[in-house]
């Protein structure tokens, strides 16, 4: 049973701020700042969108609208008579659940706080089997991390059901067919539970040479100088506030350690036993340089230089660039002041 506790609230917990208060000197005065609230709620409705979000709630069907002059149908049915035929009525009618994609999608790896813990996922619109127009949709691979390549203008999809369905958008996404098995495929309304997220296979490294252990004992000694120099820079702990993780890191000449922990960053030669998830590269240096600010950690994912287990812990990947560029910062202004 869903206590009203464990519902998702309107707004986040993380967003509401503690009550606390600090003071701020302007012009040689002290003035004092209190965090307060002041707020509204409000109720709006879906309007002659409802049949639309309903029928995705509640039947796990996509609806359209056909105007009864032209016969165009559109998708999602955002009009009610048609304003290339004179304002005709149109009529609901039910489309596919499969179609192609319009253009390649966009993939958005930094969403802002609303769409942050769907991140990262495609963006792109899908012409719908038996629609005119395209919708606009959610886009994620069930074989891990969603870069480019994997959907692209023309690539087949299916329209795939949140478990949990409030009549919103976001209730529905779409995975490429290729991944999905014929059955699946000709299901009417499949949900995200029934797909198999498979977990990405580990990238596999050659046997190390001695030059490759070299590197990696020379890489791992410069990231742990760097790992303490965060953890002691005000700046650079702000980055990974309030985080806590434990990364398998394995690269071809070793494996180690990373932890993050409010604001501590530490790297230790070790192997996790349960690591909250791993990340790969052959090279230790695309990590070194990362840290070191040299280049984007978020780049070597994107560009597939880096491997890391879990889609979502892209945030946590996004959180080390930003230590690195906040170090990085601090000492620039050290040297310069
Ligand atoms: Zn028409």
């Amino acid at each position: 049973m869903v206590t009203p506790q464990d519902k998702e609230k309107v707004i986040p917990f993380e967003f509401i701020p503690d009550k606390a208060s600090e003071t701020t000197n302007i012009d040689g005065k002290d003035y004092l700042l209190m965090n307060d609230a002041f707020y509204t709620f409000y109720q709006r409705s879906l309007g002659e969108l409802s049949p639309f979000f309903l029928a995705i709630r509640d039947e796990k069907r996509i609806l359209g609208c056909r105007c009864t002059v032209c016969g165009l149908v559109r998708v999602p049915p955002f009009v009610t008579h048609c304003p290339f035929c004179d304002f005709a009525p149109t009529e609901p009618v039910e489309v596919g659940q499969e179609g192609n994609m319009l253009s390649t999608p966009p993939i958005t790896y930094f969403a802002n706080s609303l769409f942050a813990a769907r991140a990262p996922f495609g963006r792109g619109r899908v012409i719908l089997e038996g629609a005119d127009t395209a919708l606009s949709t959610m886009l994620y691979t069930t074989t891990g991390i969603l870069v480019p390549g994997i959907i692209k203008r023309g690539t087949e999809v299916k329209v795939i059901f949140r478990d949990e369905r409030i009549g919103e958008i976001t209730d529905i996404f779409c995975v490429p067919t290729a991944e999905l098995t014929p059955q699946q495929i000709a299901e009417k309304g499949l949900q995200e539970s029934e797909l198999s997220w498979i977990a990405p296979a580990e990238p596999e490294f050659p046997e190390a040479s001695a030059e490759d252990i070299a590197i990696y004992q020379r890489s791992l000694k410069e990231m742990q100088s760097l790992a303490s120099e965060m953890s002691k820079s005000k700046r650079a702990r702000k980055a990974i506030e309030g985080w806590k993780r434990d990364i398998a890191v394995k690269t071809r000449g070793g494996e180690f350690a990373m932890y993050i922990d409010d604001g501590d960053f530490r790297i230790e030669e070790r192997k996790l036993e349960s690591p909250d998830f791993v990340m790969a590269c052959a090279d230790p240096r695309t990590l070194l340089d990362g840290l070191s600010y040299k280049g984007a950690i978020t780049d070597a994912v994107i560009m597939k230089r880096l491997w890391i287990s879990k889609n979502m812990e892209f945030n946590t990947i996004f959180k080390l660039d930003r230590l690195a560029r906040f170090l990085a910062r601090e000492k620039k202004e050290q040297a310069a002041g």
